[in-house]
């Protein structure tokens, strides 16, 4: 599909950042590009529309989730609400803990931004072992919201995130 054509041309591979080994995948450029920050735009709302028109709530993850979040919740009609890395939320949170290759990290949510029961939709820009996006449906479900699934652009399938998502699901626009 040309959308997917589009997007696929604006995702830069960078060998060896942020170290040795690891390719990393740039969508800095997708933001440069009108034409395909629209096409993902569109493609994240056709795939809500069709498979989750009862969402209320996008949950966008610290930081790029916050790029492209925004601009589906607005396409949906429905808000936005920001998981943060620890430390950067004021007033009363709700935190998770996740294991990193080294040490930990903890992802946080506003107490009173998701209410119970409340159908959410996560959103992120890549899935690599899916350490990230668990903890925050992790924390979404701490807080008695309904997960009806995660979305990325990009997924990197040799890392198996999928199934560390499970049971939740991941919808997913370009794999590697
Ligand atoms: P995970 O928790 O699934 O191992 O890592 C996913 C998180 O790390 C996401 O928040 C994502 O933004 C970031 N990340 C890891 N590798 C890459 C990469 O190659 N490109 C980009 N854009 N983000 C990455």
């Amino acid at each position: 599909e040309a959308k997917l054509d589009l997007i696929t041309k604006h995702i830069k591979p960078f060998p060896d950042f942020p170290s040795k080994g690891i390719l990393f995948r740039d969508i800095c450029p997708i933001l440069k590009d009108p034409g395909a920050l629209t096409a993902v735009i569109d493609l994240f709302e056709e795939h809500v529309r069709q498979t989750h028109p009862q969402v209320e709530l996008i949950v966008g993850l610290d930081a790029r989730g916050f790029l492209f979040g925004p601009l589906l919740a607005q396409r949906l009609g429905v808000g936005f609400v920001l998981v943060r890395k620890k430390g950067k939320l004021p007033g009363p949170t709700v935190s998770v803990a996740y294991k990193l290759e080294y040490g930990e990290a903890e992802v946080e949510v506003q107490e009173d931004a998701v209410a119970p029961g409340e159908k959410v939709l996560l959103i992120d820009d890549l899935l690599a072992t899916g350490g990230t996006l668990c903890a925050a449906c992790e924390l979404m479900k701490k807080q008695n919201a309904e997960v009806m699934g995660c979305m990325v652009i990009i997924e990197l399938k040799e890392l198996n995130g999928v199934e560390k998502l499970k049971p939740n699901t991941l919808f997913s626009l370009v794999q590697y």
